[in-house]
């Protein structure tokens, strides 16, 4: 963190995995991930003071960071381990990827906007010093096919359909974490296991996320 980066209390720590632990995060390794990740690093000047608290907060390019007890079960149903190789669709301002990159051997991130792909990065790279994250601008939905297959994908924007492209470049016996439904509605959160028999899936959680939409945005570049 740069000098006068403002961290958590111990209390609002405390309190953050509190909340966690009540939505039904349990895992240990989450926890602490979770725990170890300074969010305030990944938000704008206004929003610092309220990085430890368990709701969404908006980012640059009228995206939202997701709230911490989504961003928990979200990693918990993934199950990443040091092994894993993960594609993460919709880097936003990069505190799930700075997370993900706790637990697995490596992140790969996709954004579609690229000033918040070029933020992310600074942040991870420079801020957290997490070195095995690669944040790209590209079109997520498409996947990242060079890199692929992958041992889990976690897509952080709603799709109405599981989308096929992902799941094909997903390693049979990998996972895939999703909000599946309509963006205007309230989505369902999904756990889709790849296994030799067919596609497992199971219902998580209602949640509320932008869209996952086609193509690289055309951000103004500074
Ligand atoms: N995981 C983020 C929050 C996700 S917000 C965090 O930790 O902060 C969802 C993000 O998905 C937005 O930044 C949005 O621009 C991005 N997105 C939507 N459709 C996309 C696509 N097709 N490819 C890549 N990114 C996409």
């Amino acid at each position: 963190m740069t000098a006068g980066e403002r961290d958590g209390t111990a209390e609002e720590v405390m309190q953050l995995i509190f909340a966690l632990r009540s939505n039904g995060v349990t895992d240990k390794r989450v926890l602490d991930a979770i725990e170890k990740t300074p969010r305030a690093a990944f938000l704008d000047r206004s929003f610092k003071d309220r990085a430890w608290e368990d709701i969404p907060l908006p980012i640059a390019c009228g995206q939202t960071i997701s709230q911490p007890s989504v961003v928990g079960q979200m990693t918990q149903a993934l199950g990443a381990t040091p092994r894993c190789k993960v594609l993460e669709v919709g880097t936003g301002s990069g505190y799930q990827a700075a997370i993900l990159a706790r637990l697995a051997r490596r992140v790969y991130s996709v954004e579609r906007h690229r000033p918040l792909a070029r933020q992310a990065r600074e942040v991870i790279e420079r801020k957290l010093h997490l070195s095995n994250v690669s944040i790209m601008t590209a079109d997520g939905a498409l996947g990242l096919p060079e890199q692929a297959p992958f041992d889990r994908i976690m897509v952080t924007a709603a799709a109405e359909d599981v989308p096929a492209i992902l799941l094909e470049q997903l390693r049979e016996g990998g996972v895939m974490v999703l909000p599946v439904g309509q963006t205007d509605d309230v989505q369902q959160l999904l756990r889709v296991e790849k296994t030799a028999d067919g596609l497992q899936y199971s219902e998580l959680s209602p949640v509320r996320f932008v869209p996952l939409l086609e193509g690289v945005a055309a951000d103004v570049v500074d």
